[in-house]
């Protein structure tokens, strides 16, 4: 499933930099989750349709949080890409509460903490302190969900339901980012560079100009074929070369290419009869 860059033997000393990224990543995963759940926070205030809102939530953390790690070198390292992830989601799911837990201790003095003590009954929770005992409390007390209150272990079970939903719509952006094709070299994911729809006969002479051997397709192809270049946005300066057959995600072809060969490679679309005279490479 990964498709990169190889590792070239002329770095540029920019394979990750020698400055050490996963700190930052971790770091403003948190920082990122605890603001996504909070604006959630926020306009649940107005406007929380069950269900949809986590859901949206998380689909919104997932997109920005994709933006910020492809502006740093950590493409292809999974293990730290999906831990960051997992700090970003459980702080997105667990600021809506906390937040409500400070606007709770925000209101509580030690008048109204002596009242609730001196009134409680023994059914009745007193005001929490923790946030544990927050969480508690307000299952205890119950939720809305439309007209219908739910208590107790419901609500601990449409609490859990939320946090599902906003993993569910946090992970698809970031599934996509994982399978995106990135340099090994630069450790950055590669940027579209062209994308053009050929016929066979056309791919093959592409293919050729490009040094791949001449029967690199198989013989039972659906026409057009679809050709896609990507370039590196780091130092290296190299380009892969990706061919699909239609409706196909995976490339049916992959070849890394220098940035001689991608010239050439434009060279033989922008003027496919004058490159189909010289002679080929190889
Ligand atoms: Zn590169």
């Amino acid at each position: 499933m990964d498709t990169c860059l190889e590792e070239t033997s002329n770095q540029h000393g920019t394979r990750g930099g020698r400055f050490v990224w996963w700190p930052v990543l971790l770091l403003l995963s948190l920082g990122l989750g605890a603001g996504v759940g909070y604006a959630e926070w926020l306009v649940g205030r107005y406007w929380a349709p069950w269900l949809l809102l986590p859901a949206l939530t998380g689909l919104a953390g997932g997109i920005v949080w994709c933006g910020m790690v492809r502006l740093m070198p950590v493409a292809g390292r999974r293990a730290l890409l999906w831990t960051a992830a997992v700090i970003a989601l459980g702080a997105t799911v667990l600021a809506p509460h906390w937040m409500a837990y400070r606007e709770l201790q925000a209101q509580i003095t030690p008048e109204t903490q002596l009242i609730a003590k001196m009134t409680a009954s023994t059914e009745e929770p007193i005001i929490p302190e923790t946030f544990g005992e927050f969480l508690a409390w307000s299952a205890k007390r119950g939720r809305f969900i439309g007209r219908q209150k739910i208590v107790g272990v419901w609500v601990w079970a449409s609490w859990a339901l939320d946090a599902i939903l906003v993993g569910v719509g946090f992970g698809l952006p970031v599934r996509d980012l994982m399978r995106k094709p990135y340099c090994r070299t630069c450790r950055t994911w590669l940027r579209p560079i062209l994308a053009r729809n050929l016929s066979l006969r056309e791919a093959e002479r592409v293919a050729a100009r490009c040094s791949l051997p001449s029967n690199c397709f198989p013989g039972n192809l659906h026409e057009p074929l679809r050709l896609r270049v990507l370039g590196c946005r780091g130092a290296c300066g190299g380009f892969v070369l990706q061919f699909f057959s239609v409706g196909h995600r995976r490339p049916l072809l992959e070849e890394s290419l220098s940035s001689a060969m991608f010239a050439q490679l434009n060279d033989s679309l922008a003027a496919p009869e004058a490159s189909d005279a010289s002679p080929r490479r190889r």
